[in-house]
């Protein structure tokens, strides 16, 4: 995917982004690290378009997030799983491709079957969210952000609610999903995980991006702020 941050700002009480710029050309799997408070989540949901900036802009394949066409083509895991919890996994998935992709029950159904299926959840597709463990409720909402069909998935910590064993199976069930040619843009903490998926590394700290590059980045720090951050994480 092409990815262009223009002059990228975003002030709460106070400025969280502070003049973003870049422009990356073809990668499919880009990963954004930093300490909590650095700005990750923040610019996930502007590239998300759930939240407008300041000043500036994003393109993603040459299109704004702002444009509906963009937020149609996007498809987003948050922190927890928030799916509805008085639905099934399947029907999850189901309602939304019938509700605002207009698809029929027959087609929403199967879609969301095949989804479920591609995370290991033919099992427990017919589950309530809370009789599945949290693991399995996270691949859910992966299958779910799939199921529309975005050219671009975007994840935010999507494993920091879960134990170690839990984090290896979604993020594993993440890495499966590299031959189906979708484009990921993701915030983890998890180090390994952005050594063996990432493409692109992005470092965010204080509202900066203070490095970026390939992974190779995080074993040949440039910076003292990215540097201090690998000292902390393994
Ligand atoms: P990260 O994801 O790297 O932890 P965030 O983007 O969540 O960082 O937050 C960056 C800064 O913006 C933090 O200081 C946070 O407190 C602040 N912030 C985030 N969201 C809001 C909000 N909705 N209202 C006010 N301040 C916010
Ligand atoms: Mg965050």
């Amino acid at each position: 995917m092409k990815l262009a941050i223009q002059n990228l700002s975003h002030t709460y009480d106070i400025e969280v982004l502070k003049n973003v710029q870049l422009e990356l050309d073809d990668y499919n799997a880009i990963g954004i690290i930093g300490v909590s408070g650095s700005g990750k989540s923040t610019l996930l949901r502007l590239m998300a378009g759930l939240e407008k900036p300041s000043s500036g802009d994003i393109f993603i394949n040459e299109q704004s997030v702002h444009s509906s066409s963009h937020r149609d083509n996007i498809g987003f895991v948050f922190q927890h799983h928030n799916l509805f919890p008085h639905l099934t996994l399947e029907r999850n998935i189901s309602l939304i491709l019938e509700k605002t992709r207009h698809k029929s029950k027959e087609v929403a159904s199967a879609t969301a079957r095949k989804n479920l299926e591609l995370l290991h959840l033919h099992d427990q597709m017919h589950k309530l969210p809370k009789h599945v463990s949290g693991g399995q409720a996270q691949r859910a909402s992966i299958a779910r952000a799939l199921s529309v069909d975005p050219e671009v998935i975007l994840l935010d910590e999507p494993t920091s609610s879960l134990d170690p064993i839990l984090t290896h199976d979604v993020l594993s069930a993440i890495e499966n999903l590299r031959g189906l040619g979708k484009n990921f843009i993701f915030v983890t903490h998890v180090m390994s995980f952005v050594r063996d998926f990432a493409d692109y590394v992005i470092f965010m700290h204080e509202g900066e991006i203070v490095e970026h590059g390939s992974p190779t980045i995080l074993d040949k720090p440039q910076s003292n702020e990215l540097a201090d951050f690998m000292s902390k994480v393994r």
